[in-house]
């Protein structure tokens, strides 16, 4: 494990706009946006206005796509050309803003391509259905069509820090290729990939229409976003206590809630230890720990747990960690320091509980180490709650029935990963795991842009994301019935 001290990529510092339907709007109140490493200012967004809300979900329902399947195809696949041409300066922009380390942020903006190219690929296919009605005895010789229909309201997209790219593109591919409107508030720590991805779409051609993105302060503009008659749906990926709140109060609205994980890694003793420690780090570590799927707890049966642990301090000390525009690091910083003060003091609390720390705690400002704890007990707030930072608490297990209840003890049910090649272990913890998906030995974040994505318990409602699952949540199902 090193920290680098090498300077970070300056950079001068840019005033940007709302984008009201492609419109860019600016306002005397802005919010400020510092690079975590450096505290460097690095831009400023306007606070918007409650009629800039008003005005941009006016817009957004009212407009009726005229696009083709060939037009949004089109669209999506000219704004992956373009992302693609600017993979460098979009992960520029990631880093600035985020702190995460340039291969974070390369990594985050080829997902971004894969997105578009699943959306668009998927803006081809109808997938309406034909129901025969000369079923039953009772039935008759007529044909039941069903037909998806973009939704007659606006859409509200929020999303988080974390991805501050992939997070926006998931929400916003889906709505085009769908042919809706959305009005898309990202998050005011990180929204200048969101503009920027805004800019990119209406060079490819989107109608302004389709896409506005607002900025601000969410103690002004959330109500308004949640609450107005123009819209239809609201799509949140964020922390379960938003999310919570926003349930209440989009009432009689579709709402599709993407929200925290604390997802294990599960290793058995028949396991691969070196595949399992290997696994159990990157998932820790990459993106700075902060991914809804990160390894937050690691179940390690008792008897491979020292040479399991052993291996994984090894390649704790092998992360390179510092200046996130050094394209040598492994990880840059996380979101803030007040996060990275967190991390600090739900792993000195566990400590003084009787965990024991092996490597890491060490913090300077936003900058915060790899860390692995042994010894961590179920009940101690670094496991129980959402550490989302680069924190690998290791919780030791005797029998697979220990294992499965402690999985199961959190609140959450988003994501897991399983290290065995027993495929009665497999089928069971597949069946009795209280989790969204099972990733059998590979991390729990793996997966398709296309494939169905999401968590139960508090981390969603079961409604999923990925491609498919969003354009089947942003359409109305029509059913008509013809004699023929
Ligand atoms: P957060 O909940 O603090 O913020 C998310 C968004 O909500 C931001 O845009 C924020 O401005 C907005 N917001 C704040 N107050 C609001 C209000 N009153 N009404 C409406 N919106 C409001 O989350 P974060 O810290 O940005 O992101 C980290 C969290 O997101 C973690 O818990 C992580 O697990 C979760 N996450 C989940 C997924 C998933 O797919 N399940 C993916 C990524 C991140």
């Amino acid at each position: 494990m090193s920290a680098s001290a090498q300077p970070s990529a300056p950079r001068a510092p840019v005033r940007e706009s709302l984008r009201i339907a492609g419109k860019k709007v600016s306002r005397d109140r802005v919010i400020e946006v510092r690079h975590p490493y450096s505290g460097e200012l690095v831009g400023t967004v306007p606070k918007a206005t409650l009629a800039d809300v008003k005005h941009a979900l006016k817009i957004a329902r009212d407009f009726r796509s005229p696009l083709t399947r060939h037009d949004r195809y089109t669209i999506l696949m000219k704004a992956g050309a373009i992302i693609a041409a600017r993979h460098d300066d979009l992960a520029h922009l990631i880093t600035l803003e985020s702190g995460l380390c340039l291969k974070d942020s390369q990594y985050e903006v080829g997902r971004a391509s894969d997105v578009l190219l699943f959306a668009a690929n998927q803006a081809l296919v109808d997938d309406s259905q034909v129901f025969s009605c000369d079923l039953t005895a009772h039935g008759r010789s007529r044909k039941v069509y069903t037909l998806k229909e973009p939704l007659l309201g606006a859409i509200t997209a929020i999303t988080p820090f974390n991805h501050p790219l992939n997070q926006v593109i998931h929400k916003v591919a889906p709505v085009v290729a769908t042919n809706n409107r959305v009005v898309l508030k990202p998050s005011e720590k990180t929204p200048l990939s969101a503009l920027a991805l805004a800019d990119i779409f209406y060079e490819a051609g989107l109608p302004p229409e389709m896409l506005s993105v607002l900025t601000g302060d969410p103690a002004e503009i959330a109500d308004e976003l949640l609450m107005s008659a123009d819209v239809d749906l609201v799509t949140f990926t964020g922390g379960v206590s938003i999310g919570k709140h926003i349930a209440a109060k989009a009432v009689y609205k579709r709402q599709v809630l993407e929200l925290g994980g604390n997802d294990p890694i599960i290793v058995l003793e028949d396991a691969d230890i070196e595949e399992a420690a290997t696994l159990a780090a990157s998932g820790s570590y990459k993106n700075s720990g902060q991914r809804c799927t990160a390894i937050k707890r690691m179940l390690v049966q008792e008897s491979v747990a020292d040479r399991f642990i052993e291996l994984l301090v090894e390649k704790t000390r092998a992360v390179k960690y510092g200046d996130p525009f050094d394209p040598t690091m492994d990880m840059g910083t996380v979101i803030d320091e007040s996060s990275a003060r967190r991390f600090e003091t739900v792993v000195n609390e566990a400590v003084a509980a009787g965990a024991r720390l092996l490597i890491g705690n060490v913090r300077r400002g936003a900058l915060y180490s790899p860390t692995v704890l042994d010894r961590v007990a179920p009940n101690m707030t670094v496991v129980r709650q959402e550490t989302f930072g680069p924190v690998s608490p290791v919780i030791r297990f005797k029998t697979v029935e220990e294992a499965i209840s402690i999985a199961n003890g959190t609140a959450y049910g988003l994501s897991s990963s399983l290290c065995t090649n027993r495929i009665d272990m497999i089928t069971r913890f597949v069946k009795e795991l209280h989790v969204g998906s099972v990733n059998v030995r590979e991390v729990p974040g793996y997966r398709l842009e296309m494939t169905p994505f999401g968590g139960i318990k508090d981390s969603g409602l079961g409604y999923k994301e990925g491609v498919l699952e969003a354009m089947k949540s942003f359409c109305n199902t029509k059913t008509y019935s013809l004699p023929w």
